[in-house]
């Protein structure tokens, strides 16, 4: 194993080199390629980047840390979970990242989470670091009790290796403000520390004001900057969102503010199509639905009297599509028919939600393409504002958070345009990807061979 060295900084030799060493990690690899494809020719041409350990060491985890969770069912039956934390990379601050609780959680996925993760947070202009964690475990059909159970064994372990100064986890899928009240919870009991460690708090205990927005706010705000820089406008457009979780719900509350028409939501098992659009009293409905994780979305469509059908809503015609459920939901076939439809815009508030070959076909299309690093990058940014306000003890203002959330949002489409000119064309992907390279290299240059 030690003998695996990477031979020459090309596309294929990246990728070789990281099927060799960890053969399978086939997330890991695509979010290591989705970057590398636009990393690669920017160090040709500088030369102080250029440097086989430099990217031997970004995307190499400075830690991977990986635990046994047991835990007791509502039955008395013994159960066992596997828990995960990857510390990816610490040049430009403390570890940052969310923790998930899926059944199709491993090693692979929280790899590729915490690789996206260093250039997100590195485009947030803020000193975070990257990691990202979670579990196997499934909180679907279980209790409050066996969830509360399971939270406490989990950071019984994971208490140790993370602290506010050191790494600060957050929500992700199937983690919200529930789990992440139990997992705060059983970390002040082990540590009697009352402090920042874990973002995505309830207000009235030290969290911020818009950390449950952030992310899909951030996401429109984000659309909006992309629009208004090809001289469209967001009213009157209609929208497809996918999930129907944390990110979809305050993307769809910020879309309807901004007079977008939103016909679609949907969950694991199907998506819903309301024609005359999701108004706010029927998200509220689909607020409170969600709040129990076994709620369905098709539940909407028999209060409210719409289409629901099975699979995923690609197919609708839209103007603007936000895929905000989880990883390659949408293909190139999904793509085709968006493109197909005459969608204008494509703007990922999940992490890596499109294929490489849905990517590409938007790219040749034209389409408006923003990648998750620099879309979703609202819930970070505001995770950063939540750590900045427990230091000081002190609470910003729902106003005051938003401000700073819309400029965070602001300057991360700046840099995207910055770095990714391509022609007569704009490349976001590419845009993004150089500008987060950047600042951390730079950083890890700085700190010497770590
Ligand atoms: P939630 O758990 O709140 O919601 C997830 C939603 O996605 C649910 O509607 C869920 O449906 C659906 N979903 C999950 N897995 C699948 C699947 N395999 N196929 C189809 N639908 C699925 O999670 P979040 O909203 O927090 O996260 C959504 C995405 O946004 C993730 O990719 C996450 O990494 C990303 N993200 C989240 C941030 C945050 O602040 N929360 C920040 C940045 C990115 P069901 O109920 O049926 O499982």
């Amino acid at each position: 194993m030690s003998d695996i060295r990477l031979k020459e900084l090309t596309l294929d030799a990246i990728l070789d080199f990281i099927e060799q060493r960890d053969p399978g990690q086939t997330s890991f690899k695509q979010a290591v390629h989705e970057v590398m494809e636009s990393i690669i020719p920017f160090i040709r041409t500088n030369e102080k980047y250029e440097n086989i350990g430099l990217i031997e060491r970004i995307i190499e985890p400075e830690r991977v840390i990986m635990f046994r969770v047991p835990w007791e069912d509502h039955e008395g039956n013994y159960r066992v979970n596997r828990g995960f934390r990857v510390q990816f990379n610490s040049a430009l601050g403390p570890y940052k990242g969310g923790l998930r609780f899926h059944p199709s959680v491993n090693l692979s996925i929280i790899k590729f989470l915490a690789f996206e993760q260093i250039f997100k947070n590195s485009l947030t202009g803020l000193n975070l670091g990257a990691g990202k964690g979670g579990s196997d475990f499934d909180p679907k059909g279980k209790t409050d009790a066996e969830v509360m159970r399971f939270c406490q064994s989990f950071v019984s372990e994971l208490y140790r290796h993370i602290s506010s100064e050191k790494d600060i986890p957050a929500g992700d899928i199937g983690v919200g403000e529930k789990e992440i009240g139990y997992i705060y919870g059983q970390y002040k009991r082990l540590t009697s520390r009352f402090t920042g460690v874990i973002t995505g708090k309830g207000v009235e205990y030290g969290g911020s004001t818009v950390r449950p927005q952030a992310t899909g706010f951030g996401l429109l705000y984000f659309v909006e900057e992309m629009l208004n820089h090809h001289e469209h406008s967001m009213d009157g457009k209609s929208a497809v969102i996918s999930g129907s979780g944390n990110v979809a719900q305050y993307a769809c509350e910020k879309a309807i503010a901004k007079g977008v028409k939103v016909i679609s939501m949907s969950d694991s098992n199907g998506f819903i199509y309301d024609r005359d659009g999701i108004n706010t009293k029927k998200l509220d409905f689909i607020k409170e639905l969600k709040k129990e994780r076994n709620n369905r979305i098709k539940q909407y469509a028999d209060e409210f009297g719409c289409d629901y059908s099975e699979g995923k809503p690609w197919e609708l015609k839209c103007d603007i599509a936000l895929p905000c459920a989880t990883q390659n939901e949408l293909n190139e076939t999904d793509a085709e028919n968006l493109i197909e439809n005459g969608v204008m815009c494509v703007a990922e508030g999940a992490n890596m939600p499109c294929t490489d070959a849905a990517i590409k076909l938007f790219q040749k299309s034209r389409i408006l393409y923003a990648p998750g690093k620099a879309s979703n990058a609202g819930g970070v940014a505001v995770s950063g504002m939540e750590m900045s306000q427990n230091a000081r003890r002190l609470s910003w203002t729902y106003e005051e958070v938003d401000n700073k959330l819309l400029e965070v949002m602001k300057s991360i489409h700046e840099k995207c345009v910055k770095f990714g000119e391509n022609g007569d064309d704009l490349n976001y992907m590419k845009g993004a990807n150089i500008a987060g390279f950047i600042k951390v290299a730079d950083a890890m240059l700085a700190q010497g061979h770590v």
